[in-house]
């Protein structure tokens, strides 16, 4: 069923599918290409953040399984059946791959909303294509990337080769489950490398049934293998492991740092980060256009229920356009982000994915307003949504950046807004964080926009738009928010590393 069709499901269909979904949900680990359980069959329930209904208990792996996993990836990996695979012949599969997960498209959709608590539409529109888009411009990227011939003294033939690493750990987040174990997988898989998958444990449903595809498709057995588990478990074992030799991490700043102390006690594995934010959304008393403006900034905020690490969390607003830009945003995001049913096509904002995030959230509310910021709209949760996880999109208005809500990354529906007076101290402002993955600014003056591109420390910067790209955007951060750059051909070439062969010639 092509994604058109999909959009034209209404509430009850979506419900009748979900239904379907959760009578009897893949939930072991995918691991040399079949379905196992647990080692020692352990499980973790995993809830319905909606509804607060248990979905299922999910296979729950150890070192054990992870052991097992990588000794698979690595066999595969050194058989050459994928890793040595001629280059179009590899291409061909991942092109077959992208194609299934197309067709798997409603299944994978009603089971990534009932995990995660996301809006039916954003899986249909924005993760599942995109998921397709990546694994197709990684599989370009195939017999494009080259190694290189250098220009030596003519008794000297020097190749820097291109090769893979081995066996790729990758551990993703919750916000996006498919979407950045694809960021992740497409090009490891892409490049030739084996892959161990570690989603997040609140949202275990969809990833495993990715690397079944990628099985269908023609991809060699324990070439892509998914663990489920919990983090300090299973993510831990798999960044340990002596075996693995990069590992590709998204997630929080904290876990962040433990991936570097883990490669340290192991093997000096490579270790690329994609981590937290608080990205600085600026709006500049000229900018072009009040209305894309303020649009930008509350979808900027309050997409997929403000769980995204490069939200524009804060809003800063030169002085003279700072009551009218609070009153437009005010006006204008009344009644489009209404929290509510996710199997609801209509619905734009679910719930937060636990209720732990919720109570989290909610604390953090409390701690702005004790800060003395402005509440000016939201601020609860919703009654009626209840045992829901659900928050209500929130304001602050005479935001101080030095408040606990302007620096500490929030991950719900939460906009803070802080006034400025010059371009100095909006940069000023913008970059006093500990984070930099990416940052916004709108304004006609083309001295003032490039001024700030270049002192803004975020590795992206959107101009006239917010959370605007495609596949060439090398996705990434500067400072706390990581190293590691994903989406673009830099992606690509960091699952691979270079082999300088130096020849000399004779005569
Ligand atoms: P998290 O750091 O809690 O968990 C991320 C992953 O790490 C999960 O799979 C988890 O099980 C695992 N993990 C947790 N503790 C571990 C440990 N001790 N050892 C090994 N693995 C461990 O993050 P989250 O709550 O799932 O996701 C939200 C965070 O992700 C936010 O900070 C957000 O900004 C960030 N994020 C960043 C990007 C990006 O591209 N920069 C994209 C999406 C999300």
């Amino acid at each position: 069923m092509s994604f058109t069709e999909l959009r034209q499901h209404d509430r009850d269909r979506w419900h009748a599918l979900a239904g379907r979904a959760v009578e009897k949900p893949e939930t072991r680990h995918f691991i040399d290409g079949d379905w196992v359980d647990s080692v020692d069959g352990g499980r973790f329930e995993t809830v319905n953040p909606a509804t607060g209904e248990v979905i299922a208990a999910v296979s729950a792996g150890t070192v054990k399984d992870i052991d097992r996993a990588v000794a698979s990836a690595m066999a595969a990996f050194q058989s050459g059946a994928w890793s040595k695979m001629a280059p179009r012949r590899r291409m061909k599969v991942m092109y077959g791959f992208a194609d299934l997960v197309a067709e798997h498209a409603e299944e994978l959709a009603v089971l990534e909303s009932l995990d995660m608590g996301k809006p039916i539409r954003d899986v249909i529109n924005v993760d599942l294509p995109l998921v397709c888009e990546t694994i197709r411009f990684m599989a370009e990227c195939i017999d494009k990337v080259d190694g290189s011939v250098t220009n030596t003294a003519s008794d000297v033939l020097h190749m820097v080769l291109r090769e893979p690493l081995g066996v790729v750990g990758a551990i993703t987040p919750w916000n996006f489950p498919m979407l950045m174990a694809a960021w992740k997988f497409a090009p490891a898989l892409a490049a030739g490398n084996s892959v161990v998958l570690k989603p997040a444990e609140q949202s275990s449903l969809t990833s495993a049934r990715l690397a079944e595809l990628f099985v269908r498709a023609g991809g060699p057995a324990g070439v892509f293998n998914v663990v489920n588990g919990i983090g300090e478990v299973a993510g831990q074992a798999l960044a340990l492991h002596n075996d693995v030799a990069k590992i590709s991490f998204t997630g929080s700043t904290a876990v962040g740092k433990l991936m570097l102390q883990y490669a340290g006690q192991s093997n000096m594995k490579h270790v690329g980060l994609e981590c937290g934010g608080k990205s600085p959304h600026l709006f500049l008393s000229d900018l072009p256009d009040m209305s894309a403006a303020v649009k930008a900034a509350y979808g900027g905020v309050f997409d997929n229920m403000g769980e995204v690490c490069a939200a524009g969390s804060r809003l800063l607003v030169e002085r003279p356009i700072y009551d009218e830009f609070i009153e437009r945003f005010t006006a204008e995001s009344q009644g489009v982000y209404v929290p509510g049913d996710p199997l609801d096509p209509g619905t734009k904002m679910g719930p937060l994915v636990t209720k732990a995030d919720q109570q989290r959230v909610l604390g953090m509310i409390e701690t702005g307003r004790s800060e003395g910021a402005r509440l000016v709209f939201g601020g609860d949760a919703p009654e009626a949504l209840e045992p829901g996880a659900y928050v209500n999109p929130t304001l602050f208005a005479d935001v101080d950046n030095r408040m606990c809500i302007a620096q500490q990354e929030i991950f719900g529906p939460v906009a803070s807004v802080i006034p400025f007076d010059s371009v100095d101290e909006a940069l000023a402002i913008a970059n006093d964080t500990i984070y930099g993955l990416a940052a916004g600014l709108w304004t006609r003056d083309i001295d003032k926009a490039f001024k700030l591109v270049r002192g803004l420390q975020s590795g992206v910067v959107w101009v006239n738009t917010f959370d605007n790209a495609d596949f060439t955007q090398p996705f990434g951060g500067y400072k706390q928010s990581g190293n590691a750059r994903d989406k673009c051909i830099d992606s690509y070439k960091s699952y691979t590393q270079t082999k300088s062969a130096w020849v000399k010639l004779s005569g």
